[in-house]
């Protein structure tokens, strides 16, 4: 954006230009009064997306100034419209208090930028999302001359959580994926995949030596080694992301976790393309509903959603981690009692850490510290009903350590805070009678002095002998005697009465009294509200003080998502999978929950078994579109996902081997926007299955090579199938429209085919949904033709070529037979090795140690060995 220089500018606005300078590119709200102000570019930038009237305020270089403006008891609304739309804004507050003779020629009173609002740094409820977390994320990538991986550190101001981890390079899209941060601080050259939208180019610190002595200092601690081990890339990471926040707060750091290095090997993978085809926690159009988070949530908190939210986008790997999960909420099952207690008592559960983030920057309001006591209370009643229980599952048990840690608070916040707090500070009242004496003494003398105000109304009414006669308390005049102006003629020219205005309708008088008290009482009102700010200061100091809070959050979180679970398991369609250490692979009677929730009423969703188990772990399904092959793919990686994620599984059992990767591509990847055809999407989705997954990872593909020509297509699916089963051998479900695949399960062994099923009926097709054995012995594109309306002529034509054309194809060659059958690859498949083989092919394979070998050195090997044969 251009602006004016500021050359010539009057002295209010050269303010505006030096504030405008701190953050040239955030839009700045220029506090006047009652409203913020923009002008120039920023006024009509905000003018056209707020939608308000874009008008001029004096002249600039001649020029009319534009301005708009925004009141300031609305500006959260129109705060949250701007950052939606991608604005930061930087919001400059007057820190100058007018004063009585302040000469007007000192100029405008001073402003300050007291705070730059970016999606990454919020703090306001009404700006963020009450069930997701809000992360601003930096990345650092030490490039190729310095070595090592990108570091990356994440912090949700809101909440105060920090974390770091660093990754191979080949993974940051898939840390961005499952962290999918609100702002990405990270230099211009790093390839940010789809969330180049999201950056925000930083400088990281100058040193890594600084950069840890940075973070050092920001936690009071001697040594960053404190927390745990940070490469140096994270601790370039990390230090970058506080300079941020304390740039954006003014200086002022919101109190943080302390950071905490994550291990993402200890996390199921997903790349971008995975979780874009699963509509995990977002559909792609950006919404909520209809996602996997949504048909299993039967969360009551904000932070229980929040943290449901973050294990379905990491899901373990660790199977005690899983099964710690699960005994937490199968315990539950045959409690509904307890588990419904546990749910009324989170409901009344406000959002502690995120009044706790506000608290520690000092945004906080009373609200805030009441949420602190109500979140308490909750905990104590939760301790209350787990403890009566003789016996609880470990993760409960490690819930109930943490809940009675901040018992003092408790107790002091039950003292301190009002039963009915006012909505802000200003309005008195959040501290609680009885908590400090001088507090209470002076209160006593402001309402003591209220009620012998409201004594001597009686008195002088008597006295001065005017029925009508009120003591009022007037703005500008204060406490006075007013008497309707017939009876005021009555009362002028005595001596105890001051006459202070006289209206057509009453005049009002004070007496020595009346000033005297009315002194009092605005004496003592001030006190009492100096007194209570300073003692609400030192209760939020004692918030802030207690370092148990965070955890107490996290654990009352946490037994939202349990109860949840056993809410949603309760109904008797979930199950508890197995999770173990193996490979096997089964799922009996698995749905998939969104689908299923989306179905008419009439409509019933056909369950069907999964089978991959090491003996045919490669799935082959074939069958019409519409007949519901997608569906089942994604229905088996949400399962996977659920599963590794410690919750319960539409179906009625599950046992699987833990999933190292889980690859899914389903449905159109529509990429043309980039500029990439849907066929080079694919493949280059289909490339990163290749070079990535293994033997413990489950591959669900659909439709490989469609987007090429019938024999190109065939071609690709085919060597593909090949690599997944004898070289990656890892379990995989594989859609395809390519029936003949199905005969290559003699060649490899691993193969099971499967259709779905499908019915005709008097010439209309039926489509039951279920998966079978066998392959599809037919396509029914004609049929699906004609149920989407395409015109019945053109069907019928269709129909009557679809018959020539198989007849012809029936006089040529079956198409199988134009690849040569490969014989089977792996070691584990092969037949004993023939007495012909080379010499040469022996000693190569005698070296050779199929455990260490990487699927890529492995098919090279198979190259040379060939060769040798
Ligand atoms: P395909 O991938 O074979 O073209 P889809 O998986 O997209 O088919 O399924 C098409 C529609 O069929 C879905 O939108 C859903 O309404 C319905 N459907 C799919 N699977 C089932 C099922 N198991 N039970 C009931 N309806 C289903």
């Amino acid at each position: 954006m251009t602006f004016p220089s500021p050359e010539g500018a009057t002295p209010a606005m050269a303010q505006w230009f030096a504030l405008k300078a701190e953050h040239p590119d955030a839009l700045l709200f220029f506090r006047m009064g009652d409203f913020y102000e923009l002008f120039f570019n920023d006024a009509e930038a905000a003018a056209a997306a707020l939608d308000i009237s874009l008008t001029a305020r004096g002249t600039h270089g001649g020029e009319p100034i534009a301005m708009c403006g925004v009141p300031v008891h609305a500006a959260q609304a129109y705060l949250a419209r701007l950052i939606r739309r991608g604005f930061r804004v930087s919001v400059a507050e007057q820190t100058e208090q007018p004063r009585k003779g302040r000469p007007a020629s000192k100029g405008p009173l001073r402003r300050e930028v007291v705070r730059l609002i970016t999606p990454g740094t919020l703090t306001e409820d009404e700006l963020l999302e009450a069930g997701r977390q809000n992360l601003l994320a930096a990345i650092i990538c030490p490039g190729a001359r310095g070595g090592g991986n990108p570091g990356i550190a994440w912090i949700d101001i809101s909440t105060g959580l920090f974390e770091t981890a660093t990754v191979p390079a080949a993974d940051l899209h898939d840390l961005l994926g499952r962290l999918d941060p609100a702002e990405i601080l990270c230099a211009d050259n790093v390839d940010l995949g789809d969330f180049a939208p999201r950056r925000t180019p930083v400088v990281p610190p100058a040193s890594v030596d600084a950069a840890r002595a940075r973070m050092a200092e920001a936690f009071g601690v001697a040594s960053l080694d404190a927390f745990g081990t940070f490469s140096d890339a994270e601790a370039l990471a990390a230090a970058c992301a506080i300079d941020y926040i304390r740039r954006s707060q003014a200086g002022q750091l919101p109190r943080l976790s302390h950071p905490r290095p994550s291990d993402s090997q200890d996390v199921l993978g997903l790349d971008p393309a995975t979780r874009a085809s699963l509509d995990l926690l977002r559909t792609r159009d950006g919404t909520t509903e209809h996602t996997l988070f949504a048909a299993v949530s039967r969360t009551v908190t904000a932070a229980g959603s929040r943290m449901l939210a973050d294990w379905i986008a990491a899901p373990l790997t660790d199977p005690a981690r899983i099964t710690r999960r699960q005994a937490g909420w199968t315990w539950l099952l045959d409690k509904p009692g307890i588990r419904d207690d546990l749910r009324a008592a989170l409901r009344t559960a406000p959002d502690m850490a995120r009044a706790l983030g506000r608290l520690s920057l000092g945004r906080g309001q009373p609200r805030d510290a009441v949420a602190i006591r109500l979140a308490l209370e909750v905990a104590r009643a939760i301790r209350r009903i787990l403890g009566a229980q003789p016996e609880l599952p470990p993760i409960m048990a490690g819930v109930m350590g943490h809940l009675d840690r901040a018992r003092e608070l408790e107790a002091l916040l039950g003292r301190a805070l009002s039963e009915n707090p006012p909505a802000r500070m200003d309005d008195g009242g959040i501290i609680a009678t009885g908590f400090d004496t001088e507090l209470d003494a002076q209160r006593e003398l402001r309402d003591g002095s209220r009620r012998v105000i409201a004594a001597l109304q009686h008195d002088y009414a008597e006295s001065l002998g005017v029925s009508s006669l009120k003591i009022r308390h007037h703005a500008q005049l204060g406490y006075v005697i007013e008497v309707p102006a017939a009876a005021a003629s009555r009362l002028r020219g005595r001596d105890d009465l001051i006459m202070r205005q006289g209206t057509a309708s009453a005049s009002r008088f004070s007496t020595e009294r009346l000033i005297a008290l009315d002194q009092q009482i605005a004496q003592a009102a001030e006190n009492a509200a100096l007194r209570e700010r300073h003692l609400f200061t030192q209760v939020v100091c004692q918030i802030l003080d207690e370092t148990a809070l965070p955890d107490i959050a996290a654990a009352l979180a946490c037994i939202d998502i349990l109860q949840s679970c056993a809410l949603l398991a309760g109904g008797g369609t979930w199950c508890c999978p197995a999770v173990v250490d193996d490979t096997s692979f089964t799922i009996r009677a698995g749905r998939h929950p969104v689908v299923e929730a989306a179905l008419p009423r009439n409509a019933r969703f056909t369950p069907n078994d999964c089978d991959l188990e090491p003996d045919h772990r490669i799935m082959l399904l074939t069958g019409p579109n519409m007949a519901g092959k997608s569906t089942f793919l994604r229905q088996t990686a949400l399962a996977v996902i659920l599963a590794q994620a410690g919750l319960p599984v539409a179906a009625a059992s599950m046992r699987i081997g833990v999933v190292d990767r889980l690859f899914s591509r389903v449905g159109a990847a529509d990429d043309l926007a980039r500029g990439r055809s849907t066929f080079m999407v694919e493949m280059t989705e289909t490339a990163a299955i290749l070079n990535q997954a293994g033997p413990r990872s489950l591959v669900v593909v659909d439709e490989i090579g469609r987007g090429t020509s019938t024999l190109d297509g065939l071609a690709i699916a085919w060597a593909v199938l090949e690599t997944l089963h004898s070289t990656l051998r890892c379990r995989a479900i594989f859609a395809t429209h390519f029936h003949e695949l199905a005969e290559l399960s003699d060649s490899m062994p691993r193969l099971s085919p499967h259709t779905m099923s499908v019915r005709e009926w008097k010439g209309q097709v039926i489509f039951q949904h279920e998966v079978v054995p066998g392959s599809a012995r037919r396509s029914w594109g004609v049929h699906v033709a004609r149920l989407a309306g395409v015109p019945e002529p053109v069907v019928r034509r269709a129909g009557r070529l679809l018959a020539m054309l198989e007849k012809e194809r029936g006089r040529q060659a079956p198409p199988l037979p134009l690849f040569e059958q490969q014989p089977p690859r792996t070691e584990a498949e092969a037949e004993p090795a023939a007495p012909t083989v080379p010499p040469a092919a022996h000693a190569l394979l005698a070296e050779l140690d199929p455990d260490a070998l990487s699927p890529r050195t492995a098919l090279e090997m198979l190259y040379k060995l060939k060769k040798l044969m």
